[in-house]
Parts: structure tokens; C-alpha cells; sequence
């Protein structure tokens, strides 16, 4: 067995309560050290017994608000504060209508004082943000295939959503070079960007394709100033045979990121132009009209 996969306690990821209950996938433990308002209790010979959690609110998207809101739990305190496995009502502060619940097991650790191991059973609605449409769009016939690999993302099945993502990456590499270069063109990169892109669509593999796209692209669809493709390439280059699960899980939530936020700017940098392009059109006919 792979040493990266042995969850100890002591390995366990720290986080705060609310942190767990909103980022963490259901089937997945993670030491807890902060419980927001919640209290623990000792018993006669001060030892920490048991949390009397007053669940902390989170923060997570509504359905019905369209949005991140606030959530606070429904139901008051857990319901029995000796237990180990509790179901967490919330309900958006917003709308006061749309429920979330998480089913979760807190198990008191003494090591650290006042942590408990947490696992996630599960939550409804499923946990995991919606994929944006823009990104659906983009991934077109594939897209089918990527909400397969999100929902292995969701389930922690880090093996199986690195390879659907890798599958879509690599199916739908020359839609998505065509829409970076009809965004490249409109944000005036050089000829040398286009010419390189252009070429990069008959490469058969992704990795291939993109390590020859070295040249500089338009700022405007940058992630964080980086080129993503050569972050696409950097997560999907490794086999999976290469990695573990858990490394798989990693990669795979860094390649669904990427690809939500280049299908966002890349939206972004085609719509501003369409925008601009209409005003200068109007600007000029106004002109004309008035000259
Ligand atoms: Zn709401």
C-alpha cells in the first residue's frame, strides 16, 4: 500500500467545522480543531467528553437565492451531544426555504485536546458546486463525460475523475484551442501565439499539443498569470498509473478549475469584444447621423 494513503490521524488534514462541512466530498475524514460556538464538555475527571456543538453556520450555494449565502442550522443543537453520528439541518438565512443537511460522524480525540475526527456521510442536495454552463458549453460532446468525472470527484474517487477529465481534455482539445484563438485574435495577440496554437491542433495528444504553445497569451485568460494550458498540461502530463488515488483526486480538482475558470474567461474575453465592437459601431453611426 502506497504511504501517501494511510490516513492517520496525525496526517489528517486540520480545518474548522464549517470548513469541513462545506469543502470536504462525502466519504472523507479530516481532524477538526474548531467548532465555531460549539462547547466541549469534561466529564468527572476532566477529560473532554463530548461536543455540544451549536453547528456553526456556513457558507453555500442556494438554489432558490441563486447564490452563496449564509446557512444556519435548522434544528438547534445536535441532538444528542454523547453521540457520534448526527445529521446537521441547515436552512439559507436568505430564502429562509432552501434546506441543506449533512450526515457526519464526530469522533472526540484527546490528541490535540478538543479535536474530533470528522467523516462525512454524505449531504443532500449531493455535495460539489454546479458546473457553470459556459463550461458545459465549451466541453460540448464531452460534456457528458465531465459530469461523470465530477461526480467521481464528489464521491472521492480521485482514479476514475482524473481520467474522465483527462478523457475530456483530450477529446475536446481542438474546440477548446479554436475558442482560445478566436479570443487571442480579438485581444490582438501575436501572429506567432496564433501560428503556434494553430499548430498545436494537430498534435493528437493534449500534452504534446500544448508544451509547443510556449508563446505568451492575452493576459485576459491567464489564471492567476499563468498560461492554462501548460497548467492543463502539468496536471493531465502523468499517467494514472503514475499517481495514487488520493494525488489522482488532487489533479483532477485542479483540472476541473482550470477549466471552469478558462471557460469563464474565455467567455469573458469573446463577450467583451462583441461589447466593444457594438459600442464602437453605435459611437460611429451616432457620428455619422449628427455629422
Ligand atoms: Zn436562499
Amino acid at each position: 500500500m502506497d504511504q501517501e494513503d494511510k490516513s492517520t490521524t496525525t496526517d489528517l488534514q486540520t480545518m474548522n467545522l464549517a470548513e469541513f462541512l462545506q469543502t470536504v466530498p462525502p466519504g472523507q475524514s479530516r481532524l477538526v480543531t474548531d467548532f465555531g460556538t460549539a462547547g466541549f464538555r469534561k466529564d468527572a475527571r476532566s477529560i473532554d467528553v463530548y461536543i455540544a456543538v451549536k453547528p456553526p453556520p456556513v457558507e453555500l450555494h442556494c438554489e432558490r437565492c441563486d447564490g452563496l449565502r449564509n446557512f444556519r442550522v435548522k434544528d438547534g443543537e445536535l441532538p444528542d451531544a454523547g453521540a457520534q453520528d448526527h445529521y446537521l439541518n441547515y436552512v439559507c438565512s436568505n430564502c429562509r426555504t432552501f434546506e441543506k443537511t449533512f450526515s457526519v460522524r464526530l469522533k472526540v480525540r484527546s490528541d490535540p485536546p478538543q479535536s474530533a475526527e470528522a467523516y462525512k456521510f454524505g449531504e443532500i442536495p449531493a455535495f460539489g458546486a454546479r458546473v457553470p454552463n459556459r463550461l458545459l458549453k465549451l466541453l460540448g460532446e464531452q460534456s457528458d463525460n465531465f459530469l461523470k468525472g465530477r461526480r467521481c470527484e464528489n464521491q472521492g474517487l480521485g482514479i476514475g475523475a482524473f481520467a474522465y477529465y483527462r478523457r475530456v481534455v483530450e477529446s475536446q482539445k481542438n474546440e477548446i484551442l479554436n475558442k482560445i484563438i478566436a479570443a487571442s485574435r480579438k485581444q490582438g495577440a501575436l501572429e506567432d501565439t496564433i501560428k503556434a496554437l494553430e499548430e498545436a491542433k494537430s498534435e493528437i495528444q493534449f500534452s504534446k499539443a500544448v508544451s509547443s504553445v510556449k508563446l505568451g497569451l492575452p493576459a485576459s485568460i491567464l489564471i492567476n498569470g499563468h498560461n492554462p494550458l501548460t497548467l492543463l498540461h502539468t496536471a493531465l502530463s502523468a499517467g494514472v498509473h503514475e499517481h495514487t488515488d488520493k494525488r489522482c483526486l488532487e489533479l483532477a480538482q485542479a483540472v476541473r478549475l482550470v477549466l471552469v475558470e478558462l471557460a469563464e474567461r474565455l467567455t469573458q474575453a469573446l463577450k467583451d469584444e462583441a461589447g466593444l465592437n457594438d459600442a464602437v459601431s453605435q459611437l460611429l453611426k451616432a457620428r455619422e447621423a449628427s455629422g
